[in-house]
């Protein structure tokens, strides 16, 4: 068998996707023993996954992450393929006769579903939409929001939660120096919501966002945090939890402050807790939901939600679930339903328990859709370890030639946008914002990307 690995052969890795696993993933290749080339296939002309579509425009520091990956991009056996989706544009089945591992590292860009009775009328959204939106992600560039209603409800409790929140309340006027797409600025100017509901099923002490994006929600001008006395109780158990976890106490003890606040003249953010989702009310769209009061039960560490009995009607124009994002299956790779990711061992993907060597995966759509971005980057590690100690049992692939991938797509009619592509969108994409004193004016639609690069 061909030795590979090597200068003169070296190991062909794909990886799909160019969030952060994708580039973590590729960077741990690049700096390997192991000689490797690398070419990264991204759905969209831009890369970055959730970094750019996912964290909020009022985070530019978390969102500069990026350049980290732009420095692994730069490396002479790295090629970006965007605009090419896998699994339509081109097969994994595919990609495996033109490269000796394939990495799938495509996050998980489906959104989990409350199934409650009214949760498609008008106005009921996920929070994916919303965070797509706002971020000029191209899937969801012509959604509409209707914010002319006083009450918006948020049904769940992570920093996902409190990012939907923090753009609704905050003013324009902080909004509009990041670079939020211009149209989701111009329409939340008009926004008439006042009363925002953040509501989790369990407690304070089981709530899900972390310390900073708790206290930001004081640091939001004319907005007030508050949390309802009656919904601020713990068990013998919650206390437990507490008292085991300083990080917990200090998030408890920021809701209690909240707690002491009163409503302001401004927007309220209202924390709400033991209230589990029964219904979305409204004859022709959202007018209220509906929950079920719950109280907690089991062991610290381990307690759960039960029901009550008791109803309570939140009336609102506008609900926004946030109860997680969901893996997709990609044609020809195994998919776990229950859980929506890609079975694995150490990042090896497996059929029934069945290894397949030359197959690996990482990221959200690993080990489902938690953890910030620096969490990615153990994980990534750990497939590439994976993926480099298989070298011996690898089945060198059919085509190594470089140029054959980039030969298919082009007959297949696909536009390929190379990194150095990218690079002048993003030069586009930095000269619109300076002209209206933002870091950046995103494209949102697919085609305006293209159209930079055919200039
Ligand atoms: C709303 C939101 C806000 C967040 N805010 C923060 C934050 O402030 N700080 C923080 O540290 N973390 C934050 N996170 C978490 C962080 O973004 C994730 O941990 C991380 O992005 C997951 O990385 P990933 O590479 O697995 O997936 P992703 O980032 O989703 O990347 C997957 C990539 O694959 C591409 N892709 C999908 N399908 C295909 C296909 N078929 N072919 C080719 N390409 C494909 C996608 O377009 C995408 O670019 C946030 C997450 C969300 C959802």
């Amino acid at each position: 068998m061909a030795e590979i690995g090597i200068p003169q052969r070296p190991l062909r890795v794909a990886v799909v996707g160019s969030g952060p696993s994708g580039f973590f993933a590729a960077e741990s290749l690049l700096k390997s023993l192991v000689v490797c080339a690398v070419d990264m296939f991204e759905r969209l002309p831009v890369p970055f996954g959730l970094v750019r579509g996912g964290v909020a425009p009022d985070h530019p520091k978390i969102r500069s992450a990026s350049r980290v990956f732009e420095k692994t991009a730069e490396h002479e056996r790295f090629r970006f393929f965007g605009n090419v989706t896998v699994g339509r544009d081109i097969t994994v089945e595919e990609l495996r006769r033109f490269y000796d591992a394939v990495l799938l590292a495509y996050g998980a860009e489906g959104d989990r579903s409350m199934n409650v009775p009214g949760e498609s009328l008008p106005e009921s959204h996920a929070a994916t939409e919303f965070v797509g939106w706002y971020n000029a992600h191209p899937d969801y560039r012509d959604r509409v929001f209707d914010l002319s209603c006083e009450t918006a409800v948020i049904v769940g409790m992570g920093n996902v939660a409190m990012d939907v929140a923090r753009m609704l309340a905050a003013p324009v006027d902080i909004l509009k120096d990041t670079d939020i797409a211009d149209y989701a600025l111009d329409a939340l100017a008009e926004s008439r919501i006042r009363e925002i509901h953040i509501v989790a099923r369990r407690g304070p002490a089981q709530a899900k966002f972390t310390l900073p994006e708790l206290k930001e929600m004081a640091e939001i001008p004319g907005a007030t945090p508050l949390v309802e006395s009656d919904e601020f109780t713990f068990t013998l158990a919650c206390r437990q939890e507490i008292e085991a976890s300083p990080g917990l106490k200090r998030i408890v003890e920021v809701l209690e402050e909240y707690s002491r606040n009163r409503p302001g003249n401004g927007r309220n953010i209202r924390f709400r807790f033991f209230l589990s989702p029964v219904a979305v009310l409204g004859k022709d769209r959202v007018e209220a939901m509906c929950f079920e009061r719950t109280r907690l039960a089991g062991e610290p560490g381990n307690l759960k939600a039960w029901g009550t009995g008791a109803l309570v009607d939140i009336p609102c124009g506008l609900v926004f679930r946030s109860v997680g994002y969901r893996g997709r299956p990609i044609p020809g790779v195994p998919f776990n339903e229950k859980t929506a990711t890609i079975p694995h061992t150490a990042g090896r993907v497996e059929d029934n328990g069945r290894e397949i060597p030359g197959l690996y995966v990482a990221g959200w759509i690993k080990r489902g859709p938690t953890g910030v971005i620096g969490t990615n980057k153990p994980d990534s590690l750990e497939t590439v370890k994976t993926l480099l100690s298989d070298l011996e049992r690898l089945t060198p692939c059919a085509e190594p030639d470089s140029q054959a991938v980039e030969n298919l797509l082009r007959e297949r009619g696909v536009r390929v946008v190379s990194f150095d592509d990218w690079k002048r969108i993003d030069a586009e994409e930095i000269a619109r914002g300076a002209r209206k004193g933002k870091p950046r004016e995103r494209f949102s639609r697919v085609e305006d990307m293209l159209a930079v690069l055919d200039s």
